[in-house]
């Protein structure tokens, strides 16, 4: 019997940046909170990150390239070719 993989958290800002936090994942250590330079990120009482404010991110990656744990994702829409 196969394990289902975990369902991830998604959280989406008014410019389109995606927050993709895969909890299970997360030992929730705050690196991701503390690199983040517009505190989009917040541990939670459950000891997990969570997306404290959105509409704040810049969509670096910062958290992304630095969890360990492969546990947070950002996704960026693509520019339309539209002008
Ligand atoms: S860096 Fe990764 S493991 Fe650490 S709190 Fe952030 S998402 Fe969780």
């Amino acid at each position: 019997m196969y394990k289902k993989y975990p369902k991830p958290v998604e959280c989406k800002s008014q410019s389109g940046i995606e927050i993709i936090i895969i909890k299970e994942f997360c030992k929730g250590c705050g690196i991701c909170v503390e690199f983040c330079p517009k505190n989009v990120l917040a541990l939670g009482s459950d000891f997990k990150v969570n997306v404290a404010n959105i509409d704040a991110c810049n969509g670096d990656k910062l958290c992304e390239l630095r969890c360990p744990d492969y546990a947070i994702f950002i996704k960026k829409q693509k520019k339309s070719k539209e002008s």
